[in-house]
């Protein structure tokens, strides 16, 4: 720890797989730390995802073949892409935003910021792991996506070089070496790809829970309550206010995930989070139907095998944080997971969660710029599960005054918007 980086207050803002990451790892640096939550550890988007540990995931969803296919997927209630009519006004900036960070240049600067921190995430998150003693709740039996044409084959061989060229190990697999792994899955195979190395989660939320669990018996304040706001208190010090109560602190770590640009109000207006929404089904009885997960390419989703049975999960909705759920969206997952899996049985459990995205899917990490006291942990997109370890890390670097931190920081930071 650097000579200004005493012993701090820090209040960490949600208790997601992002926000207890950072409590735990700046609880390891020696500062006093406050989690807080509104509710539960683990309940936001990290309660139902599809638990893939995907440090392969460097390849974001703006890929210059977005501003071909969007629009026709886009209204389409059923595919894996939509967005609801009414939300249309509010996303459009955004997806303006979006659909520049789609151009190739910026996407291979994307590619390689994600790669760079997908590289650390191990390093992130499985000490906590070890710490903790939850390494059963890992799955290290690799991940599966099958293609179902020659064509989805053919467009998605940029990505597999791209993959590659970053060091991503995998193996190319014919029908007959898919049906070998996953004897279960119908025979509308055409290619797969296998990522010998990737583990998963085989319960996302007990995962965050553990952690959250470990901080408190190592000492850490976990508060249940809805924080109204972040402003000034006592000189040089911040004061996180909520309901009955204002808390002091040196620094604020805000890790609301996609409630992140809500809760800052006007300190964020300049920071584009808004929130691709994606659904999950269980399917009770299926869970010894798959060895490992398995995401079918066109469908947008994963097949993870879990405790408590399959859980289907993915697909991208934009229609904000307040709209009800579709059930429309359930349905069409249950039904793309059993065209693969024909003896899926029936669903038991469905769920919305909320993605935080920003436009170029990068998230973003490090000083807000009109007051670095608070700092941003927020708009992990798809890969919160896997970078939600490293995330806490390098906060925790930020808040020690280590420099530089692990990872280079300027492809994240908060204001690179304004
Ligand atoms: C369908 C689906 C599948 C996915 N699959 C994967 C995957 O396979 N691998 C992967 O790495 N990622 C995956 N993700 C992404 C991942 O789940 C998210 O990126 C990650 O959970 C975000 O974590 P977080 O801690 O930032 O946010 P969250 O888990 O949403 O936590 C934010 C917390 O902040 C709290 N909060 C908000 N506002 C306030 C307030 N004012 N006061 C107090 N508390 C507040 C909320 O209650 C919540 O608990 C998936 C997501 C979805 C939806």
């Amino acid at each position: 720890m650097s000579a200004d980086a005493r012993r701090q207050r820090v209040v960490v803002v949600g208790a997601g797989m992002v926000g207890v990451s950072a409590a735990l790892w700046l609880q390891e640096s020696g500062h006093e730390v406050t989690l807080i939550d509104r509710g539960p550890p683990g309940r936001g988007a990290s309660y139902g995802n599809a638990g893939i540990f995907a440090t392969y995931g460097c390849i974001p969803i703006n890929a210059p073949r977005r501003l071909i296919d969007a629009p026709s997927m886009l209204f389409d209630a059923e595919s894996p892409l939509s967005i609801r009519w009414s939300y249309l006004p509010r996303f459009l900036p955004w997806a303006l935003r979006f659909l520049s960070a789609c151009r190739p240049g910026r996407v291979r600067a994307t590619v390689e910021a994600l790669a760079a921190i997908l590289a650390r995430a191990e390093d992130g998150f499985l000490p906590l792991a070890r710490r903790a003693g939850i390494e059963s709740l890992l799955g290290p039996a690799g991940a599966l996506y099958v293609y179902e044409s020659d064509e989805s084959w053919r467009r998605d061989r940029r990505n597999r070089e791209r993959r590659r060229a970053h060091g991503v190990a995998f193996r190319e697999l014919d029908p007959s070496e898919v049906h070998e792994l996953e004897p279960a899955l119908a025979d509308v195979v055409h290619r797969g790809v296998y990522l010998e190395d990737v583990f998963h989660l085989r319960n996302p939320h007990a995962v965050v829970d553990r952690l959250a669990r470990a901080f408190v018996q190592w000492g850490g304040r976990l508060r249940h309550a809805e924080v109204r706001t972040i402003g000034n208190g006592l000189p040089g010090l911040l004061e996180v206010v909520v309901a009955g109560e204002r808390i002091a602190a040196d620094r604020v770590v805000i890790a609301a995930g996609s409630w992140s640009k809500r809760l800052l109000g006007r300190l964020a207006e300049r920071i584009p989070l808004d929130t691709e929404r994606g659904y999950h089904v269980v399917f009770p009885e299926a869970a010894s139907l798959l060895r490992r997960p398995v995401a079918p390419i066109e469908g947008g989703f994963f097949m993870t095998p879990m405790e408590g049975g399959l859980r289907a999960a993915g697909t991208v909705e934009f229609a904000g944080l307040d709209a009800p759920p579709r059930p429309e969206r359930t349905q069409a997952l249950a039904a793309a997971a059993r065209r693969l899996l024909p003896d899926l049985g029936e669903p038991a459990e469905s769920w919305l969660g909320f993605r935080p995205t920003l436009p170029d899917a990068l998230p973003a990490i490090g000083p807000l710029a009109s007051d670095p006291r608070i700092l941003c942990a927020f708009g992990h997109q798809h890969l919160g599960m896997t970078l939600g370890g490293i995330t806490g890390k390098l906060i925790a670097d930020l808040v020690d005054g280590r420099d530089p931190p692990s990872v280079d920081l300027a492809p994240f930071r908060p204001d690179r918007f304004a």
